[in-house]
């Protein structure tokens, strides 16, 4: 199997530091492998995209001296495939129209258990399946789409878990009901507006990309059994994960996409190099 790799950025900012050694590291992992790769801009929430970014990012990228072996993959020319992707889960049966706002969640994730935290998970407070009922024929514009993750978890699956070879979780990973149900819950597929989430539309877009190893930020790594669990559902491959250290700035904070004076940009502006950048993330 031939090593094929991506890097996904949002173009909700301008590239920083982060996403630097991100790219580069799977970038020079693809190469030493004579593997492939392929980039993708993740502009799936088309409220917070802008073009602008987009080709921003991609300047940035080729002037660090990355090159990639296929033209990007856009998240917004696919909708048609997650879409497909949904229809698919509804088939299983798995699917259900939500319309509980994020106020909707809290009041009753919290109603419960006055004074103890509400258990939350990669997307924040685990749902409290309030529309856990109702059926797809009732789905309308304003609903959500979710997963019913006992039911998914039910069926019988290819994979139970991944492997990973990032430096904080080293190591086979089992995914199972127990965890699954209480610290992930019934995680959105599609939200109103945007056709189909964040964790659907990375689950279809690797395999798109035919992509073997997932090379991302340890940020990510709690919503990969997520992901893991969609491909199993939707029969398509799981990759290998690696996810990595994250960059911070010197007090130790993660560098966030709105930190704009980490902006690679700037540096080259400054009369920085791109080997000055690998220097600064350690590569
Ligand atoms: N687009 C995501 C981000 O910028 C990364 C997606 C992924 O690597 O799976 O955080």
């Amino acid at each position: 199997m031939r090593f094929r790799t991506r890097f996904a950025p949002s173009p909700t900012g301008p590239l920083h530091l982060g996403h630097a050694y991100s790219a580069i590291l799977a970038h020079d992992r693809a190469r030493a492998a004579g593997g492939a790769f392929m980039l993708r801009i993740d502009d799936i929430d088309q409220s917070r995209a802008r073009p602008a970014w987009e080709a921003q990012i991609i300047n940035d990228l080729a002037w660090l001296g990355l090159t990639w072996d296929a033209p990007p993959r856009r998240q917004s020319d696919h909708l048609p495939a997650y879409r497909a992707a949904i229809d698919q889960l509804r088939g299983l049966g798995l699917t259900y129209p939500c319309c509980c706002t994020r106020r909707d969640i809290r009041d009753a994730a919290c109603a419960p258990q006055e004074g103890t935290p509400p258990p939350s998970g990669p997307d924040g407070l685990l749902y409290p399946g309030t529309c856990r009922g109702r059926a797809m024929a009732e789905a309308g514009p304003s609903d959500a789409i979710r997963l019913d993750m006992a039911k998914a978890m039910a069926l019988p699956r290819h994979t139970g878990g991944f492997t990973e070879t990032g430096p904080a979780h080293t190591g086979q990973h089992a995914i199972t009901p127990e965890m699954m149900i209480a610290t992930i819950g019934d995680v959105v597929l599609a939200r109103p507006g945007m056709g189909a989430s964040y964790h659907l539309s990375v689950v279809v877009d690797d395999a798109a990309q035919a992509i073997t190893h997932v090379i991302r930020g340890e940020d990510l790594f709690a919503a990969t059994p997520i992901h893991v669990l969609l491909q199993s559902l939707l029969g398509l491959p799981t990759p290998q994960y690696h996810h990595h250290r994250l960059i911070r700035d010197a007090a130790g904070k993660r560098l966030a996409k709105r930190d704009d004076a980490r902006a690679i940009a700037q540096y080259r502006d400054a009369g920085a190099t791109a080997a000055d950048i690998r220097r600064m993330v350690g590569l």
